[in-house]
């Protein structure tokens, strides 16, 4: 459920979809090509997988040869020929790379995946060459030190002040050896980074348990049955079901499975991914990446890794972090141990001696579930087939913005299960594009995100945005249709609200565009969604059965919340014991290289975890922090929870959740995208800050009113 921001770099991006002058051989590629589409959108009838390694080839060397331009201008250094020229550079790079990391994340293939091994790094050097160019840093610096004579709007300052603070924080001041030893932790960082990625794909996908009694499946679902068995053929056996450490695969044996000896080793498996002390063991490459990212911090004048990457968060500091944190650690430690003590009488009462495991936890809690609220996912899922859910996200855009989607047969798509939409305002007029790819497929890597194939901005003219969401949701068959859990159904809404976060964007450049916000702001638009999605009046409009067309029962609503509700301690405690290992591995302030498995251990032990939650992520497998761009960042989706409950509250208590004066200046928070800071955003948007009281009630630790 992520917004892609990929390579950190790629969030200053450029791109347009205006005609340029190309020369006959770029002219070739489609890529490299201008694109006669309606609303420009990419020609992916025209684009081969091979097409992508020689354009982000010769799209590199154009922006070398633009970077080249800038920096060899005679003309004094300016705002236009600096500031605004260095921003507008590198178009095709960015273009091409965005449609190659789009591409590769939903509709891979070997050709794709090659280019990927061969690209990337040249993609962190090149960055690398203009984030620490001297002499192009020497004329942003002459912009930026006569800033207070120049009389430049607020946009055009922020550009500049920006762009000056990125390429010092990117270490472009470091001199000599300094600068040779950054450059060789980047190199070493990126490379390691590829291989606890690759490590942990392969260890995970390796596991099976193959299970050959029939009794050992409990109370599994038909269709879950079935994907276990094809999983089993696949896997080279002739008859049983097999098991993998994916998550739709694991949860529901550890829900089901009556067999604990079974659950057990599944679980073992899944917690022990990448710390086997085999050839595919994380432990090292991790902590070599902690130790030689403390090194590039201090080279840059920070004391952690964390004092580095949140200067540019809401939160500022670690200590804002760890502020934020700690309000809620209490309250959600307590209910979990209170569900524990419920949990473990369970197993004591099947004659189980001894504590409950964290296998135990999943399996107890479905018996509740299904005990207590008499609750089962099967009954929701015929009120949730996938367009009913999906025209219920856009009836909701409809509701607060006036927006309206139109489908378009006519534009070329990467896969043919892939939607298009034109989205346009209520006036008519045309506001962007939109791509919908909801069903899973082995070219597609595995969760939900969104991402823009093109951002707005509006330098010269208006570029309006084109954006997709993604899924992996089963396909309909032959009179089965694509029936989502409740979860699932939430994911749409969520994917949906980065979507509108890059559609609704009107900025002047796109380095500020949409969902190009801090880390820490960027789940916010996306979270508060979730709210809207499961209000009763909501449900209305979309929570109807796939086959009668009624909406959903109101108790059948209310017994889903009981239950979906029940456990929120332990799934506040187990993200939450994640985002503390997250600070603990970022704020190390030595570069002496730690031992994991203690290390984890310390961390855990500092805030009281019961050794039946274990972090939803352990260090080895924490791709997040250790291959993705969350480093010092997992707390973000908490952070953004606090802004999300806080807005979605003063909406309600307005009286109107579709308030049309607040939908005004929520609106109004999204165009802004990053043009400004995430405090002064929430400021100008509620004319307050954020208050953390409604999330505390939403969680159940606090009483509401
Ligand atoms: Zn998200």
């Amino acid at each position: 459920m992520t917004k892609t921001l990929l390579l950190s770099f790629l969030i200053i991006i450029v791109s347009c979809h205006n005609p340029e002058k190309t020369t006959t051989k770029m002219n070739k590629n489609p890529l490299l090509a201008s694109w006669n589409t309606p609303f420009g959108v990419p020609p992916f009838d025209k684009i081969k997988s091979t097409d992508y390694l020689p354009a982000l080839q010769q799209a590199m060397e154009l922006h070398n040869n633009e970077i080249a331009t800038i920096v060899n201008n005679k003309a004094k250094p300016s705002f236009k020929n600096t500031i605004e020229a260095l921003e507008l550079s590198g178009q095709k790079y960015y273009q091409v790379s965005k449609l190659f990391f789009a591409v590769t994340a939903a509709n891979t293939d070997s050709i794709l995946k090659a280019t990927e091994k061969e690209i990337v790094p040249a993609m962190t050097a090149h960055n690398d060459e203009i984030q620490l160019n001297e002499a192009l840093f020497k004329r942003i610096k002459a912009v930026y030190d006569k800033k207070d004579s120049l009389t430049l709007s607020n946009d055009d300052l922020f550009l500049l002040e920006e762009t000056y603070k990125g390429y010092v924080k990117a270490g472009v001041n470091l001199q000599g050896a300094n600068k040779t030893k950054l450059k060789s932790i980047n190199k070493e960082l990126a490379a390691l980074k590829i291989q606890f990625a690759a490590n942990l794909l392969d260890e995970t996908n390796a596991y099976e348990l193959h299970v050959t009694a029939k009794e050992d499946l409990g109370e599994l679902s038909e269709s879950l049955v079935a994907l276990a068995a094809e999983e089993a053929k696949k896997r080279g056996h002739q008859s049983g079901w097999s098991f993998t450490l994916q998550r739709p695969s694991i949860n529901p044996f550890l829900a089901t499975s009556p067999n604990r000896e079974l659950r057990n080793k599944l679980y073992h498996a899944s917690a022990m991914r990448g710390d086997n002390d085999n050839a595919k063991d994380n432990k090292k490459v991790l902590e070599k990446i902690a130790s030689l990212r403390v090194a590039k911090a201090q080279l840059l004048g920070f004391d952690s890794w964390a004092d580095r990457v949140l200067v540019d968060n809401m939160a500022a500091t670690p200590a804002h972090v760890y502020n934020l944190l700690d309000k809620l650690w209490s309250p959600a430690l307590a209910m979990a141990k209170k569900d524990e003590k419920a949990l473990t009488k369970m197993l004591h009462n099947d004659d189980i001696k001894g504590a409950l495991n964290g296998a135990d936890w999943r399996y107890y809690v479905a018996k509740i579930r299904a005990k207590k609220y008499n609750f089962n996912e099967d009954e929701t899922k015929p009120y949730f087939e996938f367009t009913r859910v999906r025209d219920g996200a856009f009836n909701l855009a409809n509701k607060l913005f006036g927006l309206t989607f139109k489908a378009r047969k006519d534009i070329p798509t990467w896969h043919k299960d892939q939607q298009v939409f034109e989205v346009l305002e209520a006036s008519g007029k045309h506001l962007g594009v939109i791509y919908m790819d909801f069903f899973a497929r082995e070219s597609k890597k595995g969760g939900a995100w969104m991402n823009e194939l093109r951002a707005q901005f509006n330098v010269a003219h208006f570029v309006t945005p084109i954006v997709t969401n993604n899924f992996n949701f089963p396909a309909p068959t032959a009179g089965n249709p694509s029936l989502l859990t409740f979860r699932e159904a939430q994911t749409v809404f969520h994917e949906f609200g980065h979507a509108l976060h890059g559609l609704l964007s009107n900025v002047k450049y796109e380095r500020f565009s949409g969902t190009n916000v801090p880390r820490d702001f960027v789940e916010f638009p996306s979270q508060v969604m979730e709210n809207w999605m499961s209000e009763p009046k909501v449900l209305a409009t979309y929570a109807k059965h796939y086959k009668t067309g009624e909406v959903i029962p109101p108790d059948l609503i209310a017994k889903m919340n009981a239950a979906n509700s029940f456990d929120e301690g332990f799934r506040t405690v187990e993200y939450m014991a994640a985002a503390y290992l997250d600070m603990k591995w970022h704020t190390l302030k030595t570069t002496a290289l730690q031992e994991t498995r203690s290390f984890e251990k310390q961390a855990m032990d500092k805030i009281g975890l019961i050794p039946a939650i274990i972090p939803r992520y352990r260090s080895t497998y924490y791709s997040h922090i250790f291959s993705g761009g969350y480093s010092s960042g997992y707390y973000a989706y908490m952070w953004s929870e606090v802004l999300d409950a806080d807005t979605f509250n003063t909406f309600k208590q307005s009286g109107d959740i579709f308030n049309p004066i607040l939908a005004k200046k929520y609106r109004a928070m999204l165009a802004a995208g990053g043009s400004k800071k995430g405090e002064q955003l929430y400021q100008d948007f509620l004319g307050r800050a954020p208050k953390i009281e409604p999330l505390l009630i939403k969680k159940g630790f606090l009483k509401g009113k």
